[in-house]
C-alpha cells in the first residue's frame, strides 16, 4: 500500500499542528504502508515572503522569486521529516529537484512534465517516509521552479500519479470540498463525492480548496483524490470519475 498525503500551510501553522500530521504518517508507517508526504510552507509564510520580497525589489525578478518561494516548503519539508524522526519512525526531505520532478521554465506558474520516482523509489525501498517539499520543480537549466499558488496540491497528485499510489489524500482546514465557501456560507453543503469536471467548474468560479492542474492531472490520471480535515481525519470528499 503505497499513500500520498497532502498538509496544507494551516494544517502545519505551529508545532503542534505539524506533530499530530507528523503522528498520522507515522502510525499508517507502522501498519505497514509506504507513506510519500507533500508539504505546504507553514501558515502565511508564502504571503509573508512575497511582501518582503517587495521590500527590496518591487518590479520583481521571477527567476529569483522561485528560489525565494521555494525555500518557504523546503522548511517545512526538513521539519516534518524531523518530526516524524522524532516518533521513531525513519524519514527523509527532499526537495523538488531531488524528488526529480521536472516542470517547464515559466517561473511562478511553472507546469509538471516529468517525474523521475528513482529517488523517492529508493527512500522507500529502505524503509522511509519520504517527505517532499510542494509547489516546486527543476526547470531547464537546473534552475528552481514554483508551481503557482496552491500548487502543493500538484505536486501531491501528480506524486500520486507518477508513483501509481493505491491513496492520494489532500489534508486541509476544511472537512472537505462545498458547493459554496463554507468559511463565509454557513449553509454550504459538503459533497462525499464530485467529479473531476463539476470540481474544475467549481475552481473556475472560486473555489480554492484545490489547485486547478492537480484536478487535471487526477482526471488524466483516473486517479481518486480525498480532501480532509486535517485536524479531524474524518472522511471528506473524493474527487473522482
Ligand atoms: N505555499 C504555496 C502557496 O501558498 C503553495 C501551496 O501552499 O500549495 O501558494
Ligand atoms: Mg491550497
Amino acid at each position: 500500500m503505497l499513500i500520498v498525503q497532502k498538509y496544507g500551510g494551516t494544517s502545519l501553522g505551529d508545532g503542534d499542528r505539524v506533530r499530530a500530521a507528523a503522528r498520522r504518517v507515522a502510525e499508517l508507517h507502522q501498519q505497514g504502508a509506504q507513506m510519500v508526504v507533500v508539504v505546504s510552507a507553514q501558515g502565511e509564510m508564502t504571503d509573508l515572503l512575497i511582501e518582503k520580497a517587495a521590500q527590496v525589489n518591487r518590479r520583481g525578478n521571477l527567476r529569483e522569486m522561485d528560489a525565494y518561494l521555494a525555500a518557504g516548503e523546503q522548511m517545512s519539508a526538513g521539519l516534518m521529516a524531523m518530526a516524524i524522526g522524532a516518533l521513531g519512525c525513519p524519514a527523509v526531505s527532499l526537495t523538488g529537484r531531488q524528488a526529480g520532478i521536472v516542470t517547464d521554465g515559466v517561473h511562478g506558474n511553472a507546469r509538471i512534465l516529468d517525474i523521475d520516482v528513482s529517488r523517492i523509489k529508493k527512500e522507500l525501498g529502505s524503509g522511509k517516509v519520504v517527505v517532499v517539499a510542494g509547489f516546486q520543480g527543476c526547470g531547464p537549466g537546473d534552475d528552481v521552479t514554483t508551481l503557482g499558488r496552491g500548487g502543493s496540491d500538484t505536486t501531491a497528485v501528480a506524486l500520486a500519479a507518477w508513483l501509481k499510489a493505491d491513496r492520494c489524500q489532500i489534508f486541509t482546514d476544511v472537512d472537505g470540498v462545498y458547493n459554496r465557501d463554507p468559511r463565509l456560507f454557513p449553509d454550504a453543503k459538503r459533497f462525499s463525492r464530485i467529479s473531476y469536471e463539476h470540481m474544475l467548474r467549481l475552481i473556475e468560479n472560486g473555489a480554492q480548496v484545490l489547485h486547478d492542474r492537480s484536478v487535471e492531472f487526477a482526471r488524466d490520471a483516473q486517479l481518486r483524490v480525498e480532501v480532509l480535515s486535517a485536524f479531524t481525519g474524518a472522511p471528506g470528499t473524493i474527487v473522482g470519475p
